[in-house]
């Protein structure tokens, strides 16, 4: 049986914004941008949320119904870091930490009573030290799977928390509608509902081989999810230990930064590429140097979210060998090393980042399509191309 908990943050961006200017708290306020511009509400206020005001809402409608509501522009990195520091009290409860989103984890804690005592006692001690440091409310659901978690910590927000004792999944679910059932979203709901189908519980009463044959697979799932069953894991988010390592003597020792600047932005393209082929991102970017006396000098350094994007992972390289590489000492081979490797991209589910991630994708889906073409060296950064040097 294991012990899961869903920790999810209350209206995360305005809470954020609400710990850096305190006059905001109580508030009607919108984060998402200018409400004259064309795009949309990702986080509302409670008090913003009484005019009828929701994620994904076009700004303008957001205006409409309450005119006298704060917009915020929001600043992205400010709620990484949040977020980082959050994650980071929750890794101090138990190794298997999965976050789903800047503002949402699953939590782990099967085999952890001993170490931290009941489970609503930790939970509770989960949600003040995130308040207490952070200044963030959250809402935790409790349950032997994450299907369960997930619904109850939504069912008590804000400010809640909410146990599902193990062998009550299926009565906890029956009478909620189907909508709160993670991956039946509006649409589904909708028609779902045209068949009559409102509530969990009736969803349940569906014969499988009949929802088989009407969703295929998705119908199977939702079998299994209406009756509160769900067998995945929790994953931490560093489970690959593999590494994609490039690495190259130099035709000559040198000592040139310059030059080996320019060797270093083409090695961690060349491994970035291979990251990218192998579909992975990576956490943890490590620079080699060896000198010419043979001596090696490796460091790391962990990013607060694994990434595919070489600009990322280049800049890390730079900072490292600039603060590592000494002047005047000649250097005969330099290396690059990806690891910390993962299948999926932390905090992709973002609303802030899906618009930037769409338009790199495609930026890094066009270049990798001309290398499967005409091979890799066939489009490369100015910055790899500096070849001369000492
Ligand atoms: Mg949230």
């Amino acid at each position: 049986m294991r012990s899961i908990l869903h920790v999810d943050m209350d209206a995360f961006f305005v809470s954020v914004e609400e710990v850096l200017n305190p006059s905001l708290r109580g508030k009607p306020v919108i984060v998402g941008g200018d409400p004259g511009g064309r795009g949309v509400v990702a986080a509302a206020s409670y008090a913003a949320r009484k005019y009828g005001i929701h994620s994904a809402m076009p700004l303008a409608r957001a205006r409409r119904l309450c005119p006298s509501a704060i917009f915020l522009r929001g600043s992205h990195s400010c709620y990484k870091e949040f977020s980082c520091r959050i994650f980071d009290i929750l890794r101090g409860y138990s190794p298997l930490v999965e976050p789903m989103s800047i503002d949402e984890a699953y939590v782990d804690l099967t085999g952890c009573m001993r170490l931290h005592g009941s489970l609503l006692d930790t939970a509770q001690r989960m949600r003040d030290e995130i308040s207490e440091q952070v200044g963030i409310n959250s809402s935790i659901g409790i349950a032997a799977n994450k299907l369960v978690a997930k619904v109850a910590s939504t069912a008590v927000k804000p400010s809640g928390m909410l146990w599902i004792a193990p062998g009550m999944e299926r009565r906890f679910l029956a009478p909620l509608g189907v909508e709160c059932i993670p991956g039946i979203g509006p649409k589904s709901a909708l028609e779902l509902r045209r068949m009559g189908i409102r509530t969990v519980m009736q969803l349940s009463e569906l014969p499988l081989e009949w929802l088989e044959q009407a969703y295929g697979k998705w119908g199977s799932a939702l079998y299994l999810k209406a009756r509160g069953t769900c067998d995945h894991p929790v994953v931490s988010e560093e489970e690959d230990s593999r590494s994609i390592s490039r690495e190259t003597t130099l035709l000559e020792d040198s000592a040139d930064p310059k030059y080996l600047e320019s060797i270093l932005s083409y090695l961690v393209e060349k491994a970035v590429f291979q990251l990218r082929v192998e579909k992975l991102y990576a956490r943890s970017v490590t620079l080699k140097l060896r000198h010419s006396d043979f001596k090696t000098v490796t460091r790391c350094i962990t990013l607060r979210e694994s990434t595919d994007d070489d600009r990322i992972i280049f800049r890390e390289i730079l900072h490292l060998f600039r603060k590592f590489f000494v002047r005047r000492t000649c250097v005969r081979l330099t290396g690059v090393s990806l690891s910390s490797l993962s299948r999926v991209r932390f905090q992709q589910l973002d609303l802030f980042e899906k618009v930037s991630f769409k338009e790199r994708d495609r930026l890094f889906r066009g270049i990798d399509g001309i290398r499967d073409k005409y091979g890799f060296h066939s489009i490369l950064k100015a910055g790899s191309f500096r070849d001369s040097g000492k």
